[in-house]
């Protein structure tokens, strides 16, 4: 986050020395004054560093905002793993459980991301709706798995 205000401040700073030399050009002139060729080529280089500057702020500012989302999910991340008990499957795979009641289990994955994602039932067990991780239940009919195998779709 440091970085970002940092580069904020150093295209503020940009912006500001460039809108401080087109001034003092302006100042230069008086009423009636053309313009020399050193005048021009000068404009022409300051519309150019000012073009640029506006670019570096519009990303800096885009920086900005990816920070924010970033840290909103991990508070929502903290904020899910502190209502919820991790809990094993049937099969040992790891989810998290609400503690209201009736319970929801969502996905562990996702909520590392921020997301609450309630797991769905699934033809084999249950599924998170949002990154299709599938979480088999024992009493499938399929042979017996080792419990490393109950997470598929990685
Ligand atoms: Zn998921």
């Amino acid at each position: 986050m440091a970085a970002a205000f940092g580069a904020a401040e150093s295209t503020t700073k940009e912006l500001a020395d460039v809108r401080i030399a087109y001034g003092g050009i302006l100042d230069d002139l008086s009423a009636g004054d053309r313009l020399s060729g050193a005048q021009i080529a000068e404009l022409k280089a300051l519309r150019r560093q000012l073009a640029l500057s506006e670019r570096h702020s519009l990303e800096t500012q885009e920086a900005i905002i990816r920070l924010g989302e970033k840290a909103l999910a991990e508070d929502r991340a903290v904020t899910l793993r502190q209502s919820h008990d991790l809990v094993r499957t049937d099969l040992g795979a790891p989810v998290l459980q609400s503690r209201e009641d009736p319970s929801i289990t969502i996905c562990p994955v996702c909520a590392e991301r921020g997301l609450r994602a309630p797991l769905q039932p699934h033809q084999r067990g249950t599924q998170c709706p949002s990154c299709k991780f599938t979480y088999q239940n024992q009493a499938n009919d399929a042979p017996a798995e080792l419990p490393e195998s109950t997470m598929s779709g990685r």
